[in-house]
């Protein structure tokens, strides 16, 4: 399977998850998108590539991850996936914490067919859900390269749990998330921190990614556990930083989370 992005709006990618496993490689290939906000450049993809959309999967309800789902289903009687606490128009499989997703039209090299698992992690919404397959997570807008989704809906602690949950897949777990903000992530990252090493170098590489025009998604749990501030709030200087912004010790974690979250908020 391959999962490649299409790139929508000024910054959004909509992941595609395409079949490896055709046995007639001149025919049409099956493939999968997640997070369609719009319909017009997956339409675009499809016909360029010779593709079939065999099922929409969706995270959360924003209208930048749902709004082309009408646009697809239109003329295609295909599976819709999201999560069964938000309400998402279009949505036909309701999917809770547990649940298991096989998309049989989309295989490996190998012809194994992807598997994905639901996992549920409410904070930039309340119903927000990821798609764990094997080796890859689809996170939508609560784990950014280097970031973080707002807290929209959840408060600090829903957000803090869910992102350590994330943190706790295996550290080479591909991370797809749904935005492209990881310079202006970064840019906060090291107002955090800026004595971390290995967040300078990650400024530099993923700096040179985006000026030859790639994208710096996926990128990868170790990576994130490295650099990411949001996942990194144990760590003595991200706490003193927090401290000194708040003007009070901060006692936990969740605290520590809750303010570096509210100064990137303000961050520019
Ligand atoms: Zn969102």
């Amino acid at each position: 399977m391959d999962i490649v992005p299409i790139p929508a709006f000024a910054d959004n990618y909509i992941w595609m998850l395409v079949d490896s496993a055709s046995a007639d490689p001149s025919g049409p290939r099956a493939c999968v998108v997640v997070d369609p906000g719009e319909a017009a450049p997956v339409e675009a993809t499809l016909l360029r590539e010779n593709l079939t959309l065999n099922a929409i999967l969706i995270t959360h309800h924003h209208a930048d991850h749902t709004g082309g789902i009408a646009a697809l289903t239109q003329h295609r009687n295909i599976p819709v996936y999201g999560p069964a606490t938000e309400a998402i128009a279009g949505v036909t499989h309701a999917l809770v914490e547990g649940d298991e997703v096989s998309l049989d039209s989309v295989r490996s090299k190998h012809g194994e067919v992807c598997k994905l698992r639901v996992m549920e992690i409410p904070g930039h919404t309340r119903g927000h859900i990821a798609y764990v397959g094997d080796g890859f997570v689809l996170c939508g807008d609560t784990l950014f390269a280097a970031g973080c989704g707002r807290l929209f809906e959840g408060t600090p602690a829903q957000m803090h749990a869910s992102l350590q949950r994330l943190a706790a897949l295996p550290p080479e777990t591909l991370v797809y998330c749904t935005h492209e903000y990881t310079l202006s992530n970064l840019k906060f990252a090291l107002s955090v921190e800026p004595d971390n090493d290995a967040l300078v170098t990650r400024s530099f590489d993923d700096r040179a990614t985006r000026g030859q025009g790639a994208p710096t998604v996926p990128t990868t749990i170790a990576r994130e556990l490295a650099t990411n501030p949001f996942l990194r709030c144990d760590q003595s200087g991200i706490r003193a930083q927090a401290e000194r912004h708040a003007g009070t010790s901060l006692h936990n974690v969740v605290d520590v989370f809750a303010s570096i979250r509210a100064q990137k908020d303000v961050f520019h």
